[in-house]
């Protein structure tokens, strides 16, 4: 059993659907699991329906514009499908009765509810477009096997169920090949609330199907050929990193290089099960293969940026030492408001941390400042460099005020500001 998983950006219309199937035909053989994220920008589209919804504000134009992209590429695939039509417009119509009723619960309940539309439409168009070209499937809700806890928009996954789930709601695998068709992003509580695994978890849910199924591996399909040292868009002369091993591509995905979701290569690493990058654009191209072995770990300078940073100092208002007890509440603030901390320092009496700038860190400041005195600096970058040399850290921090500099053996960071 293979695992592929399939992006936003690689279904976002009707030619990506069909290069899907493209790319399936070269594995007609295998049994696989293909994980599919909503197409291109839904996800986004559906955050607004979820924020209109919760101020009271119309959201059928929203949702219409939604249908029609939906239905027009269906019919673009699936020409004559009457079964896959009807089980789109039904979703639609659930969804629309959903926003119907009045609010009574917590947005991020609601979130995970609407935002987990976009991935029953796009898997519901990509089932009955290989369907339609002869690559039988079976569209499975991937709600029936990611059991999670209810902790809304970020769920954790109850790891201990999904063989049993597996059992219970996977069709048997007895006549080959099996192809199923089923949903990134998406989970349910025991309770049968819809759960999502945060942003851009879709791989994630690749690497919890190939672990609940022991799969031989999965594939990451991209628009780019593998993982570079760093962002080809943003970098010149940047290098594919052709083989990696767990635990360099979790420091380089945790520290924001965006190619896969830091989530993805813990459950892998635990079966041993190897993960590769691949370009749906160029079968031919190598990619990069993610697994145990450490010996070809490319120890160039790989190099992530991660804009829009806030660098925040906390410091008890009697300038109390900053100690284990201010710690802890404070760590407990960022836990409760689901700021994730990128950076952090510490002097005497001040704690330092660089996150992403958003409304929640911003309510988060405001909540802090009624125990501790907080200062900020916006607009800063948070620069991570792997395998650094004193030439690559002097590139990329000239010309720009250093604010925090950290460094370890294998690993320099920088909040920098532009001068
Ligand atoms: N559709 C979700 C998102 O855009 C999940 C994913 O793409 O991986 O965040
Ligand atoms: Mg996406």
């Amino acid at each position: 059993m293979k695992v592929f998983k399939f992006g936003g950006a690689s279904v976002k219309d009707a030619g990506g659907v069909r290069n899907v199937a493209e790319v399936l035909k070269h594995y007609a053989l295998d049994d696989l699991v293909v994980v599919v994220s909503a197409m291109g920008k839904t996800t986004n589209a559906l955050e607004e329906v979820v924020w209109a919804y919760m101020d009271g504000r119309d959201t059928s134009v929203m949702v219409t514009d939604l249908e029609q992209r939906h239905t027009e590429i269906l019919a673009e695939v699936a020409p004559g499908d009457g079964v896959a039509r009807t089980a789109l417009v039904d979703r639609f119509h659930t969804l629309r009765n959903a926003l119907a009723s009045p609010v009574g619960r917590d947005v991020d309940h609601y979130y995970d509810h609407i935002v987990a539309y976009g991935e029953i439409w796009s898997t519901v168009i990509v089932s009955a477009h290989l369907n339609n070209v002869g690559i039988t499937n079976t569209w499975l809700d991937a709600r029936t096997i990611i059991t999670t806890d209810d902790r809304h928009r970020s769920a954790n996954v109850k790891w201990e169920m999904l063989a049993h789930n597996c059992s219970e709601h996977l069709p048997a695998f007895e006549q080959g090949p099996v192809r199923i068709v089923t949903q990134g992003f998406i989970g349910c509580t025991e309770d049968g609330d819809t759960t999502t695994l945060g942003r851009e978890g879709s791989d994630f849910s690749a690497a919890i199907f190939a672990y609940a199924l022991d799969a031989e591996s999965v594939t990451i399909w991209k628009d780019v050929p593998g993982m570079f040292n760093a962002d080809p868009h943003r970098f010149p002369d940047t290098r594919l990193l052709e083989h990696l091993s767990y635990k360099e591509a979790i420091e380089l995905s945790y520290f924001g290089a965006s190619v896969i979701h830091p989530r993805t290569l813990q459950p892998l690493q635990r079966k041993g099960i190897p993960l590769y990058v691949r370009s749906f654009l160029d079968l031919d191209a190598p990619g990069s293969t993610i697994s145990e072995a450490t010996d070809h770990d490319t120890l160039i300078p790989s190099y992530i940026v991660k804009p829009d940073q806030l660098l925040v100092s906390i410091t008890p208002r009697d300038l109390s030492f900053i100690v284990e007890e201010n710690l802890g509440d404070i760590f407990k603030r960022f836990a409760r408001r689901n700021v994730r901390i990128d950076l952090m320092q510490n002097s005497a009496v001040a704690f330092t941390v660089a996150i992403d700038d958003t409304p929640r860190a911003r309510q988060l400041i405001e909540e802090l400042r009624e125990e501790y005195e907080v200062l900020y600096n916006e607009g800063c970058e948070l620069l991570t460099v792997r395998h650094f040399d004193e030439p690559t850290l002097g590139v990329l921090t000239a010309g720009k005020q250093v604010l925090v500099e950290q460094r370890s053996r294998v690993t320099a960071r920088y909040v920098l500001k532009a001068m």
